[in-house]
């Protein structure tokens, strides 16, 4: 029987304009396979409808994880029967996103062999994402996944996918090689990774410097982020040539630095080290004059979240400083002393962030054995929110 022509009237008009259109991508998969032409079908469906046709349910998974697949249905299972199963995989995706076209080749076609063919390159929290695949496909899926070197990444309540920006691979800035780190912290915490095991997802980012191109601070409920202690280097004769070039150094520079920290007299700059907050715009401006200090390593801060259950949190400030070499044991005795508390007294789907506010920071400081120190505040420069012992405060009035 011939196949009823798919129209998709309202998809059609998202690939007008001037952007890459996702509805063009999916046709042309849907050209040879029947589950990404169903897609398109309830897809357009949804647009009709006003709402999603996709609906959670059900555990799935591969023998021996807990997480990296997540179950999803059609609730149009008569009308697309193609999508009723239509769960999601999360890979493991390489430190920093390197690939060799080979590597590319090769988890195409086993997702081409047993799945849609869609991808998500790359979901939120960093993994490959192989979108669409019916229950009886996902064993000989993870079997053929497994055999070319892959690894399933994280879902529900475990560790999730570590990730990093490309750091050293790629940029200059990176004040430490968040590959390494990334790829150890990965390695050690198989198993919190695989097997759920917290009260909700634990999420670690390692951004190379304050740019943070991977969101850490965002989005992750412990970001690693490079920074420096000593003074921003300076060459001198290449800011006079950013000047003679006609970057405006007075107003793009120093009227810009959140701190006031830096001053230009027509011939040299001059940094207030003891007052920059590290926030990178100078540096991004000059970054043939300006670099990082020498003295490199990382902020840890804890507890970003965004906005599901509560609102969205920013991570904060834990540990000002510390140096970030192989194996990362500070990173490491960190994390396992926050889960050990945060497992123990944590509520279903709490993130970290959320149970220190729930629980504050002091007690939660107290728990871990985190000594409390004045970078852990609220807003920069306003009010910290470290409250000391009050026998401290009687005996320091003695
Ligand atoms: Fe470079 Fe910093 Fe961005 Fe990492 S976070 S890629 S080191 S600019
Ligand atoms: Fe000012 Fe930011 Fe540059 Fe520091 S990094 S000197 S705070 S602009």
């Amino acid at each position: 029987m011939a196949e009823k022509e798919l129209k998709t009237p309202l998809l059609d008009e998202l690939e007008n304009g001037p952007w890459p259109s996702f509805v063009r991508e999916i046709k042309k998969s849907a050209a040879k396979n029947a589950m990404a032409r169903e897609t398109l079908g309830q897809l357009e469906r949804s647009y009709e409808d006003r709402i999603s046709h996709w609906k959670h349910g059900g555990l799935v998974g591969v023998m021996g994880y807990g997480g990296g697949v997540i179950g999803r249905y059609s609730d149009l299972p008569e009308e697309f029967p193609e999508v009723a199963e239509f769960h999601t995989y999360r890979v493991n995706q390489p430190s920093g996103w390197f690939y060799t076209s080979e590597a590319l080749r090769t988890i195409c076609d086993i997702w081409e062999k047993h799945g849609s063919g869609l991808t998500n390159m790359h979901g939120s929290t960093g993994d490959i994402i192989l979108l669409g695949s019916k229950t009886e496909a996902l064993e000989p899926c993870f079997a053929d996944l497994t055999e070319a070197g892959w690894d399933l990444g994280g879902s529900g309540s475990d560790v999730r996918t570590p990730s990093c920006c490309v750091g050293p691979g790629r940029c200059e800035w990176a004040c430490y090689d968040t590959l390494a780190a990334c790829y150890d912290i990965t390695q050690t915490y198989q198993d919190e990774l695989h097997r759920p095991m917290f009260p909700y997802k634990y999420k670690f980012k390692f951004a190379g410097c304050p740019n943070d191109c991977v969101a850490a601070i965002a989005r992750s409920d412990m970001s690693i982020i490079g920074t420096w202690k000593d003074s921003i280097q300076i060459d001198q004769d290449e800011v006079r040539a950013y000047a003679a070039s006609g970057v405006d150094i007075e107003a793009e520079v120093v009227e810009l630095c959140p701190t006031g920290c830096i001053s230009w007299d027509g011939e040299k700059l001059v940094i207030d080290n003891s007052e920059c907050v590290k926030c990178m715009h100078c540096i991004n401006v000059l970054p043939k004059a300006l670099a990082p200090g020498k003295e490199r390593g990382a902020t840890i801060l804890i507890g970003a979240k965004a906005p599901i259950v509560g609102g969205a949190l920013l991570s904060s400030v834990f540990v000002p400083f510390i140096e970030m070499e192989p194996p990362f044991e500070e990173i490491k005795e960190l994390a396992e002393a926050i889960w050990d508390v945060w497992g123990e007294y944590g509520k279903n789907r709490e993130r970290v962030g959320e149970f220190i506010q729930r629980v504050g920071l002091g007690n939660f400081l107290e728990e871990i054995g985190l000594e409390p120190v004045p970078e852990m505040i609220a807003h920069p420069r306003t009010n910290p929110y470290i409250f000391f012992d009050e026998e401290l405060e009687e005996d320091e009035d003695e």
